[in-house]
């Protein structure tokens, strides 16, 4: 939990959102500026800012945050029409969170990356 952090106040409840799905290692919410008519975040509990951060005890919750995304895409209903999932990393990527998360994009058909 990082005081400062966003989603870390959402997790906590601190701050008021929809929380779509939640396991014992990651949630998910609706991004709040979606960029496709399917935007979700899929967030780990635990307050990681960059995947060079991450250790081996966090592989599992690696695989929780695919598992949610793969049921929050059957949810959505575009698990057979597709999706995009994108990990933002540093200022060339644009990362506006320091908080690891995971963007689920989806609903039309997405441009082409970078
Ligand atoms: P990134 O650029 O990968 O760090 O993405 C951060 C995303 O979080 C952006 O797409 C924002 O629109 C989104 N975001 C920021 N604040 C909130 C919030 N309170 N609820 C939902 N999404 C948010």
């Amino acid at each position: 939990m990082a005081a400062d952090c966003i989603f870390c106040r959402i997790l906590s409840g601190e701050l008021e959102s929809d929380v779509l799905y939640r396991d014992d290692d990651c949630f998910v919410i609706r991004d709040i500026a979606p960029g496709a008519p399917v935007h979700l975040l899929i967030i780990p509990n635990e307050h990681f800012t960059r995947l060079t951060e991450l250790t081996p005890t966090f592989y599992p919750v690696l695989g929780s945050m695919f598992n949610a995304a793969q049921e929050m895409a059957g949810r959505e209903g575009v698990r057979e029409s597709g999706y995009r999932l994108i990990v933002n990393q540093g200022d060339d990527a644009g990362q506006q969170v320091p908080h690891l998360h995971m963007h689920l994009m989806a609903g039309r058909t997405l441009t082409a990356m970078g």
